[in-house]
């Protein structure tokens, strides 16, 4: 790993900091759901408020286009900010208009945080538009990147940005690195992944990049399970296979098989889909666990969200908890898995990222990081 400049590399007494955070949190209502993703960041806010710098954050929330999930505004986040910070005084841009935020940023104090509106409400941002770019720019002396969750994306905030500003890694992103870099490269051994959940695109790239690295085991679940299955003529009935991925998976199984272990009993759905792993795979996976060293958990072993299919990622979840392995999980699905289960604090570290968790696992270089290698 090539070593990152830090937060801790530059003198940043008095400066003003533009921080891109990872600050992407569910909200209801007007109201944040779950704040570990902001929690997790708020070490390097504290340390440039100990530095007395003039603090101004920078994050996205929720994704542009998806009417489900449309983009939000930051307020809410605001307001959770306030709640943990009781002391500091906040300044909220209320949208992306130049003059406006410029002014905002200038009249920054020492100790003050300004924070900008949600990053994709900007054209600019996920089209990696250098005036925007630019123009964050200018707001700072400084730009901290602290949002591990999106470094796999081209945006203006990730890779736009450190065109024109001194760029450092801020503590989690760091932390992140660290975490998931020896838990690749250095493993103790045994060495397990635990993998499943439904995105197989995302998670068959990490299998074999792991399984290439030395990893010992892969115990695979969910509809991961099903596409190497599905290739060793086990009639899969009405179960959800995915047809693109089965050549990746038919390529892996040739070359790792004996380190690659599938469920042997599965729990059926009316439809006749495989919806869990059966009570035998629960045992032999718990034994494979109860010896391990290194464990990598992403994606449940079946849909936990039905208290029917649940049995397979509370039992495995448990496990890992228990076992004295170094632990590691990431994941959105199986973040609130854990959450669910109440198993989040027997892990050793939690991932804030999904996505960028798994290009990372699976040896992808990530553009963000590139920027912040020295
Ligand atoms: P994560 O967010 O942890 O990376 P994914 O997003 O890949 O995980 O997948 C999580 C989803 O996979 C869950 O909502 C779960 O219900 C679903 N799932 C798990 N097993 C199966 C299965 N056998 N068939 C269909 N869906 C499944
Ligand atoms: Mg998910």
């Amino acid at each position: 790993m090539v070593p990152m400049k830090t937060l801790k590399d530059i003198d940043l007494r008095g400066k003003t900091v533009l921080v891109r955070t990872g600050f992407d949190v569910p909200i209801e209502n007007g109201k944040v759901q779950d704040n570990f993703r902001i929690t997790a960041g708020l070490e390097t806010v504290k340390y440039l408020l100990q530095n007395h710098c003039k603090i101004i954050l920078a994050f996205h929330i929720g994704r542009k286009g998806d009417k489900e999930n449309p983009a939000l505004r930051v307020a809410p986040v605001v307001e959770e900010l306030k709640r943990i910070m009781r002391d500091i005084s906040f300044l909220e841009a209320s949208g992306w208009e130049g003059q406006m935020v410029k002014r905002m940023a200038q009249g920054l104090r020492e100790g003050q945080i300004l924070v900008l509106e949600n990053l994709r409400l900007h054209p600019g941002e996920e089209k990696n538009d250098h005036h925007f770019a630019r123009e964050l720019a200018s707001l700072a002396d400084i730009f901290v990147q602290d949002a591990f969750c999106v470094l796999h994306r081209d945006h203006a905030s990730v890779v736009g940005v450190p065109k024109y500003l001194l760029t450092v890694a801020g503590f989690l992103v760091a932390k992140e690195v660290e975490e998931l870099d020896n838990a690749a490269e250095r493993p103790t051994h045994p060495a397990l992944i635990v993998i499943g959940g439904a995105k197989t695109e995302t998670k068959i790239p990490v299998i074999a990049n792991l399984l290439a690295k030395g990893y010992d085991q892969v115990l695979a679940g969910g509809v991961v399970a099903n596409n190497f299955l599905k290739n060793q003529k086990v009639d899969l009935k009405n179960s959800t296979v995915d047809q693109e991925y089965l050549d990746d998976a038919a390529a892996i199984w040739d070359q790792f098989q004996s380190r690659i272990i599938l469920p042997s009993d599965y729990v059926w759905n009316a439809k006749e889909q495989i919806f869990d792993i059966g009570g035998e795979t629960i045992r032999s996976y718990q034994d494979l666990i109860n010896v391990a060293k290194t464990i990598i958990w992403n994606g449940p072993m079946g849909v936990f969200e039905e208290e029917r299919f649940r049995a397979g990622t509370l039992k495995i979840g448990q496990a890992i908890a228990v076992s004295s392995a170094k632990k590691i999980a990431g994941g959105g699905d199986t973040i609130a898995a854990l959450r669910k289960f109440q198993l989040l604090e027997q892990m050793d570290f939690i991932s804030t990222g999904g996505g960028v968790m798994l290009e990372f696992l699976a040896g992808k270089k990530l553009p963000g990081l590139k920027i912040l290698n020295k």
